[in-house]
C-alpha cells in the first residue's frame, strides 16, 4: 500500500504540468479580459503573474523623490515576528488562490533593515509557500550582511541561489557615499559593487543569484537612461527595471511633471542604450500599457530575444510550445525529478523536439553564428538577460476606477475606462488574508496603504525614546534613540 502511495506521489510529481498549476493557470486565464487575452500573452498560459508583499517593513532609510510609500510609512517600526508573521499568512493565501508556484517579491520599505537572520527567515517561509522570492532593496548595505543573510550561523549556505532587486538612481537621497548623486554616472561604481558581492558569494560559497537592476525614471533623468542602460548592461545584472514615476504615495515628493514620461520614450531610451531594437512584443504579461518586457540572451554583447515578434516562424513556436508546455516548472526542482518531466513531455509530444531545435537555430543565427557563440561561451560571455518597463499608475486614477469596480460599474470616462481594463489585466498582485483577497499592487500604493501604514504605526510604534532629526530635503526622520542606525547624511 506503502509502496502504491509513494509511486502515485513520484507520478504527480513528475507530471510535466501539476494539476494545480494547470487549474491555477487555466483560472487565470479566464479571468482576464479579453483585450489581453493575445498570444503573445504569458499569463495563464505559463505565469501566474508576480506577487508583492505589503506592511510588512514599510519603512526605508532612504529619501526619494518620488517615493511610492505613504507619508506614515516611516513611523512604522521594524519588527521581525511581525515580518515573518504577515510574510507567512500572506504568502498561504497567494498559494491557496495562485496555485502551487510565482515569483515573489520580499518588498516593503528597506529590506535590510530587517535583521539578516529575519530576512532569511522571511525568505525560507516564501519559499516554503512555493514562491520564488526577490528582495528588494536600494543595494546600500555590506557584502558581511549579505553573507549573514545567506550563511547560516555555522557558515553554510541556508539557499543554493538568491535573486535581489536593487533600485540605484539619481533621484534617491542619503546612500552612503553618494548622499546627493548629481547624475547616473555617478552611481555607477555603486552598482558595479553591489553585483560584485554576488559574484564573490557564488565564488566563496558556491551561492547562485538573480540580480535585477531598477531604475525609476522622471524627466530630469531620462535622458541618462540610455547611458545607464549602457552601463549596467556591462555589469553582472540579469535584468534590467525602469518604472516611469507615478504620482502615487507621498505627496510631499512628487518635484516634476511626470506626464512627460511615457512607457514608449523610456524603451526608445533603453533600445538607445542597448544599441539595437530589443523586441518586446513577442511575449506579455497583463497589459502592454502596463508592462514592456523582453527576454532572451546577452551573447558578447548582443541581445538575442527568444522571440522575436516580427519572425512568424518564432510566433508560431511560442504558441505551439505554450500550449504543449506552458505551467511547467523548472525552477526549485531537483534533477531527477526534473529530468523526467523533460522525458515525460517529449514523450507526450514528440514533434516539439524538431520546433525547439530550430527555435534555438534561429537564435544561433541572430547570435552571430555558432561560432561566435561558442567563442562567447568560452569566454562566459553569455547569460540571461531581460528588460523591462513597468508603468504604475497615478493615484488620482486609481482610486476612483477601483471605487467603482468594487461596486461592479464600468466607467465611461476614457482614462478611468482604460484604468479599470488595465486593473483588470493586472499582473502584480498583493494579498491580503483578513479578507482573503488579492489586489493589484496600484490599488495597494493608491488606495490601501495610507490607512494600513496608520494602523502599522499605532501596532508598532517607534520605540521610546525616539529622535526627530530633520533632513535637508525638508522630510523629517523619526529614529529610535536605542539602537544606533548607520547615518546616511
Ligand atoms: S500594478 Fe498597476 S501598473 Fe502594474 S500591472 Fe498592475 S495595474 Fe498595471
Amino acid at each position: 500500500m506503502r509502496l502504491l502511495e509513494m509511486l502515485r506521489e513520484w507520478e504527480l510529481e513528475t507530471r510535466p504540468i501539476h494539476p494545480a498549476s494547470r487549474a491555477a493557470l487555466e483560472r487565470r486565464w479566464a479571468e482576464l479580459p479579453e483585450h489581453v487575452q493575445t498570444p503573445n500573452q504569458l499569463l495563464g498560459r505559463s505565469a501566474i503573474g508576480c506577487e508583492g508583499t505589503h506592511g510588512v517593513f514599510p519603512k526605508c532609510d532612504l529619501t526619494c523623490s518620488p517615493c511610492y510609500h505613504s507619508a506614515d510609512a516611516n513611523k512604522v517600526r521594524v519588527d521581525g515576528e511581525h515580518t515573518r508573521g504577515q510574510v507567512d499568512a500572506q504568502m498561504q493565501l497567494l498559494h491557496e488562490l495562485r496555485g502551487p508556484r510565482a515569483h515573489a517579491q520580499l518588498i516593503g520599505g528597506e529590506v535590510s533593515l530587517l535583521s539578516a537572520d529575519d530576512h532569511a527567515a522571511a525568505l525560507q517561509t516564501m519559499r516554503r509557500h512555493g514562491r520564488e522570492p526577490m528582495s528588494m532593496t536600494h543595494g546600500d548595505f555590506d557584502a558581511d550582511y549579505l553573507r549573514d543573510v545567506v550563511l547560516d550561523a555555522d557558515g553554510v549556505p541556508r539557499f543554493d541561489r538568491v535573486s535581489f532587486a536593487a533600485h540605484f538612481d539619481s533621484l534617491m537621497r542619503g546612500r552612503r557615499g553618494a548622499v546627493r548623486p548629481r547624475s547616473e554616472a555617478e552611481l555607477d561604481p555603486f552598482r558595479a559593487r553591489f553585483a560584485q558581492m554576488f559574484v564573490d558569494l557564488e565564488r566563496d560559497h558556491g551561492v547562485r543569484s538573480y540580480l535585477a537592476h531598477n531604475m525609476t525614471v522622471t524627466p530630469s533623468n531620462l535622458g541618462e537612461v540610455a547611458s545607464t542602460t549602457r552601463a549596467v548592461l556591462d555589469m553582472p545584472f540579469d535584468m534590467l527595471s525602469f518604472q516611469p514615476a507615478a504620482f502615487v504615495g507621498d505627496d510631499r515628493r512628487w518635484k516634476e511633471d511626470f506626464t512627460e514620461v511615457s512607457i514608449d520614450r523610456v524603451w526608445e531610451r533603453i533600445e538607445e542604450g542597448a544599441g539595437q531594437r530589443l523586441s518586446w512584443q513577442g511575449t506579455q504579461f497583463g497589459d502592454p500599457r502596463c508592462n514592456r518586457y523582453a527576454t532572451g540572451l546577452r551573447v558578447d554583447g548582443r541581445f538575442v530575444a527568444l522571440v522575436d515578434a516580427a519572425d512568424p516562424r518564432d510566433r508560431a513556436a511560442r504558441d505551439r510550445l505554450l500550449a504543449h508546455h506552458g505551467g511547467m516548472i523548472f525552477g526549485g526542482t531537483s534533477k531527477p525529478v526534473l529530468m523526467t518531466k523533460i522525458i515525460r513531455a517529449v514523450a507526450r509530444h514528440p514533434l516539439d523536439v524538431g520546433v525547439l531545435v530550430a527555435h534555438v537555430r534561429r537564435m544561433v543565427r541572430r547570435a552571430g553564428g555558432l561560432s561566435r557563440v561558442f567563442s562567447a561561451a568560452r569566454r562566459r560571455r553569455i547569460r540571461s538577460s531581460s528588460f523591462v518597463v513597468h508603468n504604475f499608475m497615478d493615484a488620482a486614477q486609481v482610486a476612483p476606477a477601483w471605487e467603482l469596480m468594487e461596486r461592479g460599474a464600468r466607467s465611461d470616462d476614457p482614462l478611468l475606462r482604460e484604468t479599470q481594463e488595465r486593473l483588470g489585466a493586472c499582473m502584480y498582485a498583493m494579498s491580503h488574508p483578513g479578507t482573503g483577497r488579492l489586489v493589484p499592487a496600484c490599488v495597494q500604493h493608491s488606495v490601501l496603504d495610507p490607512a494600513e501604514n496608520i494602523e502599522l504605526r499605532r501596532m508598532l510604534p517607534l520605540l521610546a525614546g525616539s529622535s526627530i532629526t530633520a533632513r535637508p530635503s525638508g522630510l523629517t526622520e523619526v529614529r529610535p534613540t536605542g539602537r544606533p542606525e548607520r547615518s546616511r547624511l
